[in-house]
């Protein structure tokens, strides 16, 4: 059984690596040439676009901006789960926020620009605490802008100016005062049965997400539940089919969505040695129509992202319960080149086992690390 994955990066490679016992083979479109390649070794495979998507169970997206032409194809096959639709929306923040107040899913009070006089308006209805982000091709705190206050406007209307709002609206949002941000991972198969993963607790850095930890500490049932509500109202609503990904803020006891991912994410990579089945495999098992797997966590389990850096200790592996994944790519500035995850027994366990990862890392490129190891090492009783 073949399936074909838009986007040829890490995504569509640990797809490929959870695919392969099930004796499912991951192809991936690099969406630039088009090529189908090898998602490991990124050869191209003695095939076409048009003869890959013929042989393919299903066609799935490893990132929301496939290029519309390529999606309008891949969703004239029949065979694109999720569906375009599913996919669009997480491509672009306006149809997002549509779609939230639409199914009254509580998130950031925020206006839609589409010109940039209309910012002094909106600092009149929602303030001059603002986050404003592209509408699509954003990510990872790119295409994102701070206003702190009235004074900062001028300026921040001047780095706008050049930007065709027209084509690519702005949303502006208010700045949320959250206690900490959350995402919920969660499939939906072809008969729209769910199944959930434990809320993650995730710690970013300039935009970046560094670190998860799931499940998180403190989440009541009444928490986890409402998660799973808000991903099945907007599953239900997209028919949606496969990995969906929900980052949230948490205010009090209440979750507002921040984004939505259509696909596999970053924060459900702890799901590949904390969990029964990993977030790839089921979304291999939704996409080709088999039994969704057991989604429950083996125990307190963090990811780590290695972004920009290539040199550290590979004996970190004596650590008990860590795993390298190691994704093979050249090294940039900000460029996530793989993660290590590690599975404890307690959350206080964990912590330990994060302190002692620290003697490997070089902690300028960890910048949350010891932190999270110290929180969680307080930690008395798992809850
Ligand atoms: P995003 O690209 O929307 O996921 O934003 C990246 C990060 O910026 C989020 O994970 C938050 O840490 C922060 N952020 C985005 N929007 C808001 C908001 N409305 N209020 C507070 N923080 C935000």
């Amino acid at each position: 059984m073949k399936v074909l994955v838009y986007g040829a990066g890490q995504l569509a490679r640990m797809m490929y690596l959870a695919g392969t016992p099930l004796g499912i083979d991951v192809q991936a479109v690099d969406v630039n040439s088009q090529a189908v390649v090898n998602p490991i070794s990124k050869e191209p495979l003695n095939t076409t676009l048009e003869q890959a998507i013929l042989a393919a169970e299903s066609l799935t997206a490893e990132f929301e901006h496939v290029p519309e032409a390529l999606l309008q194809q891949a969703h004239d096959s029949g065979k694109l789960r999720p569906g375009m639709q599913a996919i669009l929306t997480g491509a672009d923040r306006v149809r997002e926020k549509a779609l939230l107040e639409k199914l009254h899913i509580a998130n950031s009070a925020h206006r839609i620009v589409t010109d940039i006089q209309q910012l002094d308006d909106v600092l009149s209805a929602i303030g001059a605490d603002l986050i404003i982000k592209a509408s699509r091709d954003g990510y990872d705190g790119y295409g994102q802008w701070r206003l702190r206050s009235q004074d900062e406007l001028a300026e921040l209307k001047l780095q706008l100016a050049d930007l065709d709002l027209q084509a690519v609206p702005l949303v502006a949002e208010k700045r949320v005062e959250f206690e900490r941000e959350v995402s919920l991972i969660g499939v939906r198969d072809t008969s729209g049965n769910v199944k959930f993963y434990p809320l993650a607790e995730n710690l970013h850095h300039q935009g970046q997400l560094h670190v998860s930890v799931a499940p998180a500490t403190d989440v009541t049932e009444a928490l986890q539940r409402q998660a799973e509500d808000i991903f099945t109202s907007l599953a239900n609503e997209l028919d949606y089919v496969g990995v969906l990904a929900v980052e949230m803020f948490q205010v009090g006891s209440s979750l507002l969505v921040n984004e939505i991912a259509p696909r596999v994410h970053n924060s459900g990579h702890w799901t590949m040695q904390g969990s029964v089945t990993c977030q790839f495999e089921n979304h291999l098992r939704a996409v080709t129509g088999l039994p969704l797997g057991d989604t429950r966590a083996i125990g307190p389990s963090a990811m780590i992202n290695i972004i920009g850096c290539t040199s550290f200790s590979r004996q970190l592996l004596s650590i008990p319960g860590c795993h390298l994944h190691w994704y093979g790519k050249s090294v940039r500035k900000k460029r996530k080149m793989g993660h290590i995850n590690v599975v404890g027994q307690t959350h206080k366990e964990l912590g330990e086992a994060l302190q002692k990862l620290a003697e490997f890392l070089p902690l300028e490129h960890f910048p949350k690390l010891i932190s999270e190891a110290k929180r969680l090492q307080a930690i008395v009783l798992d809850n």
